[in-house]
């Protein structure tokens, strides 16, 4: 099979990259390596005229793959990407080498980085005869939102949704809303409110007896004689227990529950966040968020203002129909070679791998999927493959830079 036709693109990043890099040279070298049908400098990639000029070389040369030596993916392989499929090319037929933050600011002699560059980018050159197409999937998703929990939290939450007419189904253990009260007036004056509220749906006397799916299209079981609720994100917002030590824990039942929504804990059982400081009332899995003492011991205040973080998340993301992209680079099991022991399942932190009972095997859900890779790592029968991560891609990345 003929090699697909490549293009190579070697950005100066202004002078960040050209000042210490020989990139002509790079460009020189790179010529040669078979497929490789174009091979060009530019100034600036990622600015408006480079991105044209990016689209105009791939349609104009009929490229299959495209290599970009600049900076790192973190900051631009979005960038590039959606160039690639302006032009028409599957995005993940890219793949960038970072010759600035790992060469040209790291290692001060000219001839050094150059070679190193060298080598990295001929790394990506090789790699990319080894990519697949991969298809972004979306799904539609169900704007409504269950908030587990009626205390000063919860309600907080789901009036603000109200406000914004979304609709809301509060779903509170005991006989009525308010939970443990800081401040009673507060409470009873929220669920004065809730009670008003028609956009808001209460069920009192009811816990969560399972929940599945995932975001945008949750179902909350709450047992027998009760019809299940579907939501779209899930709040939890119940309270915190204290131990004989005077420590905040978590109940036995909410650990129950992060249980079943699989979002990993600490050692006091409340939920993990997705970010501390970045998304500290999202949890690892997407849709479920946490606010007031079911994330810990916090004041009134910190639980409001959580659950005003809470509500704001859920309205930008968690839009009336819109449908949700979901990450194409998933992992996929293959039932042949998996043995059934779940080790996969213990590592991932998205809850997103199920043992199918029948088949005795695990399955990945594509839509919860992240594709970190963990448990491609951890699978002692090695079948699990993280797509594009495979073992031949990065095996052919690696002999490119060790030439
Ligand atoms: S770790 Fe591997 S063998 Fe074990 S259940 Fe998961 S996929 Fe199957
Ligand atoms: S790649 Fe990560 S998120 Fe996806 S199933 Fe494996 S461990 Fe879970």
């Amino acid at each position: 099979m003929p090699a697909a036709r490549t293009g190579v693109f070697v950005c100066s990043c202004g002078p960040n990259i050209g000042d210490r890099i020989d990139i002509e040279k790079i460009v020189e070298e790179v010529s040669t390596i078979e497929g490789v049908v174009l091979a060009e400098t530019h100034n600036l990639l990622c600015s408006p005229d480079g991105k044209k000029y990016l689209a105009s070389k791939i349609t104009e040369n009929k490229l299959e793959r495209v290599v970009i030596a600049a900076c790192s993916p973190r900051e631009h392989e979005v960038t590039f990407m959606r160039v690639c499929e302006t032009a028409g090319l599957n995005p993940f037929m890219m793949q960038m080498a970072n010759i600035r933050e790992q060469v040209a600011w790291v290692t001060p002699d000219r001839k050094s980085a150059t070679e190193k560059a060298l080598r990295l980018v001929t790394g990506a050159i090789n790699r990319t005869s080894r990519h697949k197409p991969l298809e972004k999937t979306s799904i539609v998703c169900n704007p409504k939102v269950a908030v587990i929990g009626g205390g000063v939290s919860g309600m907080s939450v789901a009036l603000i949704l109200a406000d914004a007419e979304r609709r809301t189904t509060i779903i509170e253990r005991s006989s009525s809303l308010g939970g443990y009260l800081e401040n009673e007036k507060l409470a009873e004056h929220l669920a004065e409110r809730v009670a008003g509220c028609s956009e808001i749906t209460v069920i009192t006397g009811r816990e969560p007896d399972e929940i599945v799916g995932f975001f945008g299209n949750f179902i909350i079981n709450l047992g027998e004689d009760t019809d299940e609720i579907q939501a779209g994100s899930i709040v939890l917002a119940t309270g915190c227990a204290l131990d004989d030590s005077g420590k905040a824990v978590a109940p036995d039942e909410f650990r129950e529950m992060t249980e079943m929504l699989r979002i990993s804990a600490d050692e006091n059982g409340f939920p993990n966040r997705e970010h501390d400081s970045l998304a500290p009332v999202s949890t690892p899995i997407d849709g479920v968020y946490v606010t007031g003492c079911a994330g810990g011991l916090c004041s009134l205040t910190e639980a409001v203002s959580q659950s005003e973080a809470v509500a704001g998340t859920i309205l930008s993301s968690l839009i009336p129909g819109r449908e949700v992209e979901t990450e194409p680079r998933t992992s996929v099991i293959s039932e042949t070679l998996c043995r059934g022991c779940m080790t996969c399942m213990e590592v991932c932190g998205y809850g997103a791998i199920s043992f199918d009972e029948e088949r005795l095997v695990c399955t990945v859900n594509s839509v919860l999927c992240k594709g970190c890779g963990n448990c491609a790592g951890a699978c002692p029968s090695g079948a699990i493959k993280a797509q594009h991560f495979t073992p031949d891609q990065i095996r052919y990345q690696l002999a490119g830079l060790l030439r």
